[in-house]
């Protein structure tokens, strides 16, 4: 199998059949065996009815199908999971994507990229919606040292190697490039056709960037410490320790050399605190030493190999 289109799907009803036939007139052109994977994500309206409609007429259309809804990365990762291409395209299914755009992606793949990112160059979203991503996006290059423009823009092609161990949960599929690339695996982009939504609604509000923004902060704690965690907790509990120490340094002196009363200093206080805290974060940094070693998955990418 040479190529799969991921599509998570949560109450598309009036935009599935459409998207799939603009898919098919698109993958004609492109002359290759492929597979089209619908993940309805606990649809409540009549999408599911209308994909096993059109699986009954292509049988290049598989449906994968929640209990639920668990969420748009979740439907991602089962895309990814139950796919057999060499090539994943992910996109969505509200039309905003437009599937005419997969031939630029495949393209870009070709000339040695391993994943490439749609960029919405010309965005058709509310001005909200503009800002909010424009924010994040900014942010996500500060952090993860990721320059692309459009990390949220779903249509994206993918080798499969990228997304065989692929961790995302939540809602990171945001930042799937910056952990794809934060693996070494390299990434573009190039600029996609996007298109307002006719039917249905959106299924985000403002409540993405709070949540985005914690998000990232466990994506580069993950990618910088994930592997070292004792590095972070135990710098923070010996700088703490560490002040900790001079304070009380300074308290024997005053007690022991100037024969000062300090039982009532505010200071005694403190440096009980920073002592206790910085023992604290350097035993938690010892927990997460224990955790990570429960772990299977590799801290490591290969390229490749020789004899
Ligand atoms: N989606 C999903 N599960 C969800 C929310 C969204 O599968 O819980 C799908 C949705 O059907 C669409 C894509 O994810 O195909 C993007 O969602 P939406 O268009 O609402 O996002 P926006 O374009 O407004 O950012
Ligand atoms: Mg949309």
């Amino acid at each position: 199998m040479d190529l799969s289109i991921v599509i998570p799907t949560f109450n598309e009803q009036e935009n599935v059949e459409k998207l799939h036939s603009e898919l098919v007139s698109t993958l004609k052109k492109i002359n290759k065996s492929c597979e089209i994977i619908f993940v309805d994500d606990g649809s409540t309206d009549q999408t599911f009815e209308k994909l096993e409609r059109i699986a009954r007429r292509d049988k290049k259309v598989r449906i994968v199908k929640f209990t639920r809804n668990f969420g748009q990365t979740a439907a991602l990762l089962a895309g990814f999971q139950k796919s057999k291409g060499n090539v994943i395209i992910s996109m969505d299914a509200d039309l905003q994507n437009d599937p005419a755009d997969i031939p630029k992606l495949l393209r870009k793949l070709n000339d040695g990229y391993d994943v490439v990112c749609g960029w919405r160059a010309n965005r058709k979203d509310t001005f909200g919606k503009v800002l909010s991503s424009k924010i994040s996006n900014w942010l996500m290059d500060f952090l993860m040292d990721l320059n692309i423009h459009d990390s949220g823009c779903t249509l994206r092609a993918y080798k499969r190697r990228t997304v065989n161990d692929l961790q995302i949960y939540g809602e990171t599929h945001r930042y799937i490039p910056a952990m794809i690339s934060s693996r070494g695996f390299k990434v573009a982009e190039v600029p996609v056709n996007h298109r307002s939504r006719f039917k249905g609604k959106t299924k985000y509000g403002l409540a993405r960037l709070p949540k985005g923004l914690l998000d990232l902060l466990t994506l580069k704690f993950l990618v910088t410490y994930g592997s070292r965690p004792i590095h972070i907790f135990g710098g923070a509990g010996l700088f703490l320790f560490g002040l900790g120490f001079l304070g009380g340094l300074w308290l024997a002196y005053e007690k022991f050399w100037l024969r000062l009363s300090i039982g009532n200093r505010p200071l005694l206080t403190l440096v009980l605190l920073l002592l206790i805290l910085g023992v604290l974060f350097i035993l938690n940094g010892f927990v997460a030493e224990l955790l990570i070693r429960t772990r299977t998955t590799e801290t490591y990418k290969i390229e490749k190999t020789v004899n």
